[in-house]
Formats: C-alpha cells, sequence, structure tokens
C-alpha cells in the first residue's frame, strides 16, 4: 500500500499499473526516462487536474488583436494576452515570442507558469471547424450551437455537457448520438425523450429512468421493449393517447408534479450495481463499449485504461486522462486531450494529431515539445523555444533530472499552476473546499463577479405565466431572475423556438443550476462495498448504503428486468 502525499489515504499500484507506467516511459534518443509511480491517490490526482479546468465560469472579453468582442474562459485579471479563435490560429503573431531559456537554477513549473502567463491564448478552449457557435467550450466541430461544454459534432444544441453527436438536444448531461433530447442525463441512441435518466435506444417518450429500447412510455422505470406504458402499466395504445392528451409538458406546474412523481417511482425500483453495458473484464460506473477497463467513469470505447473519466469516441491504453479521447493512445496524466493524438504525458490540451508532448498546456498539431503553451505545428521546442532535434535530445533529459531532483517528474503540474481560483473549476464540484481549506493550501481563490446581463427587465421566475404559450416574445429581452440563485439569465430566440415547438417549459432557474441539479442527478464517482439486495453477494457500487434504492448484482438484476 503506497500512502497519498495529500490526503494520507492508503492507495495501491500494481504490477500492471508499474507496467504501464513503464510502457510510458518517454525514450529520447534510444535512453528510456522511468515515470514513477504516483504519490496522490487516484482521487487526489483526479482534483489536481481538475483544478486546471474552468469549464462554465465564462466573461466578456475583447480579442487583444482585432479587438472584436468575444466570450472568454479568462477573466479580466488573466495576466495574458486574449486572442479570438481566427487571431490565435493566424500569423498576426509570433508563438515564439514569449519563449525562453531553460533556467536550471530553479523548478520547472515555476518557469513553465511564467511562461503561461505571457503567451497568448485562445479566448476558448474549441477545435475543429465551428458554424454559427461562438459560445461553446471545450468543444468542437459544432453547428449553431450554444452554451455546450465537452461537446462535439453537435448541431443546434443549447446548454448541454457532455454532448457527443447530438441533434436539437437542449439542457442535458450526457446526451451521446442522439435527437430532441430535453432535460436528459445519460441517455444514448435516443430520440423525442425528455425528463429522463439512463436510458438506451428509447424514443417519443418522457420521465425514463433506466430504460432501454422504450417508445411511447411515460413515468417508467426500468422497462425493456416496451410501447404504450404509463407508470410502468401495460395500455393499450387508445389508452395510452387518451391520457397523454391530458398532459401538458409545456406548463411548468405539470413538469414539475411528473419530475416529482418519477423520484417516487425510482425509489421503489431495484437498481444495478452498476451503469453499463457491453464490458469486457471492466469495471466503474457509467461505461459503454470498454475492454480492460478499470476504476473509471463515463467512458466509451475504451481498451485498456484506467483512472479515466469522460473519455468517449475511443482510447487505448490511457491512465489518468480527464476527457476527451476521439481515439487518444498510449496517454498518461493529461486532460482534455485527444483526436488522434498519441502518447500525450502530463499535458492539459493535447490536440489534433498531437505527439510526443510532456508538460505543455494547449498545443494542435505538434511533435516532441516539452513544457510549452499555446502553440500549433510545431516540434523540438523547450518553454516554447525552437530548437533542433539534436539539441532538443540533449537537453530534455537534462531538465527530467533537474525535475527529478526536485520532485516535479512523474507529477502532473502543481495547483498553484492553474491559473484559476479552485472555486471557478470543475474541482468545485467534484471535491468541495471552502474558501479558507482553499486558501490554507495556497491554492487560488478567485471572488470576482461578473456584471450582469444589460437588460429592460428582469422579472422573477415565480411572475412567469404557468404555460409557455401565454409568455410573449418579449421575454427575449428580459431577464429571469432565477428561483434558486436569484441570478438573473437570458432566453435566447432558438432556445424559446424550441421550447414553444416541444412544447416545454420556460426554465426557471440559471442555466449553471440546471446543470447543477443535473450534476446532481446522478451517483458520486465513489465506490462502496454493499451486498446485493437479493442474493447477499459482496458488491462495489456507487449507491452508497445508506441510501434508499435497493441494489441488486448484475445477475440478480437481469432476472428481475428481463
Ligand atoms: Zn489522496
Ligand atoms: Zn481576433
Ligand atoms: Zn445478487
Amino acid at each position: 500500500m503506497n500512502t497519498c502525499k495529500q490526503c494520507n489515504a492508503g492507495f495501491e499500484v500494481t504490477d500492471k499499473d508499474r507496467e504501464f507506467y513503464d510502457r510510458v516511459s518517454p525514450v529520447i534518443a534510444g535512453k528510456k526516462y522511468s515515470i514513477p509511480a504516483p504519490t496522490l491517490c487516484p482521487d487526489c490526482r483526479q482534483q489536481r487536474r481538475l483544478s486546471f479546468c474552468n469549464e462554465r465560469f465564462l466573461y466578456q472579453r475583447e480579442c487583444g488583436l482585432c479587438q472584436q468582442r468575444t466570450l472568454s474562459q479568462f477573466g479580466p485579471d488573466a495576466p495574458q494576452p486574449i486572442y479570438c479563435r481566427e487571431c490565435w490560429h493566424s500569423d498576426k503573431w509570433d508563438q515564439h515570442e514569449s519563449g525562453r531559456d531553460f533556467d536550471f537554477s530553479r523548478p520547472f513549473f515555476e518557469q513553465f507558469a511564467e511562461l503561461r502567463r505571457q503567451t497568448p491564448s485562445q479566448a476558448l478552449d474549441t477545435q475543429g471547424t465551428l458554424i454559427n457557435s461562438d459560445y461553446i467550450h471545450y468543444a468542437g466541430s459544432c453547428k449553431n450551437c450554444y452554451l455546450i461544454m465537452h461537446a462535439d459534432f453537435c448541431e443546434d444544441c443549447y446548454y448541454g455537457y457532455g454532448f457527443k453527436k447530438d441533434k436539437s438536444c437542449v439542457d442535458g448531461f450526457y446526451n451521446i448520438k442522439s435527437e430532441l433530447c430535453y432535460d436528459c442525463v445519460d441517455v444514448h441512441n435516443c430520440f423525442g425523450l425528455t425528463g429522463s435518466q439512463d436510458c438506451v435506444n428509447c424514443s417519443s417518450s418522457a420521465f425514463l429512468r433506466d430504460c432501454i429500447g422504450c417508445k411511447n412510455c411515460f413515468l417508467c422505470v426500468g422497462l425493456r421493449e416496451k410501447e404504450y406504458c404509463f407508470e410502468n402499466k401495460q395500455l393499450s395504445k387508445e389508452e395510452y393517447e387518451k391520457k397523454m392528451s391530458e398532459i401538458d409538458l409545456s406548463s411548468h406546474e405539470q413538469y414539475q408534479k411528473y419530475r416529482k412523481r418519477l423520484e417516487e417511482l425510482e425509489r421503489s425500483h431495484t437498481f444495478k450495481e452498476y451503469t453499463g453495458h457491453n464490458l469486457e473484464d471492466s469495471y466503474g460506473d457509467h461505461l459503454v463499449n470498454c475492454r480492460n477497463t478499470e476504476y473509471s467513469f463515463d467512458c466509451e470505447d475504451l481498451e485498456h485504461a484506467k483512472f479515466c473519466y469522460q473519455v468517449v469516441l475511443g482510447g487505448k491504453n490511457l491512465y489518468d486522462i480527464y476527457q476527451y479521447g476521439s481515439n487518444l493512445q498510449e496517454s498518461y496524466e493529461c486532460l482534455i486531450s485527444g483526436e488522434n493524438s498519441f502518447h500525450l504525458l502530463f499535458t492539459f490540451g493535447g490536440h489534433v494529431s498531437s505527439s510526443d508532448l510532456s508538460y505543455c498546456w494547449y498545443m494542435e498539431r505538434s511533435k516532441n515539445c516539452f513544457g510549452c503553451t499555446n502553440m500549433f505545428q510545431k516540434s523540438y521546442c523547450i518553454l516554447n523555444k525552437q530548437y533542433t532535434k539534436e539539441e532538443y535530445e540533449e537537453l530534455v533529459p537534462r531538465i527530467i533530472e533537474h525535475m527529478k531532483k526536485g520532485g516535479e517528474w512523474g507529477e502532473f503540474f502543481s495547483h498553484t499552476v492553474s491559473p484559476f481560483g479552485y472555486n471557478k473549476t470543475t474541482a468545485q464540484m467534484y471535491y468541495p473546499m471552502t474558501k479558507e481549506e482553499v486558501l490554507a493550501k495556497g491554492w487560488k481563490w478567485d471572488d470576482y463577479e461578473p456584471p450582469a446581463p444589460q437588460v429592460e427587465k428582469v422579472i422573477k421566475a415565480e411572475q412567469l405565466p404557468d404555460k409557455t404559450n401565454d409568455i410573449p416574445d418579449d421575454i427575449l429581452n428580459w431577464a429571469i431572475r432565477c428561483e434558486e440563485t436569484d441570478k438573473p439569465f437570458k432566453l435566447i430566440h432558438p432556445e424559446l423556438k424550441f421550447y414553444r415547438e416541444q412544447g416545454l417549459p420556460i426554465p426557471r432557474r440559471s442555466p449553471d443550476q440546471r446543470h447543477l441539479d443535473r450534476f446532481h442527478r446522478r451517483n458520486p464517482r465513489k465506490f462502496w462495498d454493499r451486498n446485493c439486495g437479493k442474493c447477499q453477494k459482496d458488491i462495489k457500487t456507487t449507491y452508497s448504503p445508506d441510501r434508499p434504492e435497493v441494489v441488486y448484482c448484475e445477475q440478480c438484476y437481469l432476472k428481475e428486468v428481463y
């Protein structure tokens, strides 16, 4: 058992883990530079990575080159120049301008942080072809999308998190290959689904939980291949249609009533020890099509992976990756990386066919770089300075030796290198801390609040008419005061059109609060030891023992639902 340097928890490093660390250890000019076993437990490592990730606090800024208004993940206090996507990708600036020599008298992380503070950054983290999608972040290749994060290949989607290959999905958390879904969490290949969670291949239904292959069903839990079911009761087509004709989900009151009813039905449902399907030698939660994948969450199409989170659309030989995949291979301790990238180490943002990057931050189409940031189509650079292959292979080993002495080699960037206050990062969602706790650790906290949107008037959520059709177009010029946080938020035109066309209610909570609400509908990323509610076999599950749900092992569960 190893002891975590940060939280003192014991954690295991297996022989298989050691094989992996050896496998990805870089070889430079024929010599291997071994990556040591981690000194932090898996959770503290994930917390450290997440503390670099500002997903939801976006600010109005101006591009430092063309002066156009742009939305940015970096607030007005950020020291580095902020460029819009077009300017950043242009030759209007010199990627080597902030480049510098390595100083062997100082720690590497300190020098890297300094470099990052002086190198122009893209306002938002986006890739691929974007059409009319200026307000998306950690996203790529989208059309007509607005405020979607961790999203790729989407069209006409708004307020989503973890959206992949979706069309017309609004307000969701992990919607994959789906269309016309609203307020759904963890849905795959679904069409016309509302207020549902953990569903695969379902369509034209609302308020489903843990259903597969269902259509025209309402308020059902744990059904397989059913049609015309209402509260899990089989009705005839006529009976079902009659019941549905009395329901109007564009009424806020009715929508809330059915949402509560679903929660009641869920309490008497039997849940499987984990959520996932088509797995081979794998262990985790919300895994789909994975082989030999351990202790991972929300991953799809992975092979030989461990401690991975939200890695989808393909990946192989990966440890400690947070986001995103799309054929990422042979990589360790990275985040927001992928798209045909290979052998990335301790890197944040290794994008689009990048390879052999170590300790880099936001790179596109680059190879063989060490400690570089915000570069594209570069190779053999160190701290953004250009070297020849021979110079690079001579200098990198010396830097590694220097980092070993300072205890930096084999560690991801320390929290102090992060440009963001801990409270503005995803770490605060999964590992919440108070301001005092954060400051006591010497990490950053950020109290900055951007100004409220300029609007004609602000209306309280409870003053809105109950039904969407009774709400005038004027609402687009107003802001709604969030019923939970009091923060004003605005609707956008295509969003209002979507609610009207689909017969759905106008939201009364801000997009951030809705995101948090959906986040809390999911289980935590933590395993507890429990016994199967039927056969008493030992199981590992994300349902803590004090929760009301009945939890079965996979075998007992399958007997129950099929
Ligand atoms: Zn720990
Ligand atoms: Zn610009
Ligand atoms: Zn059992």
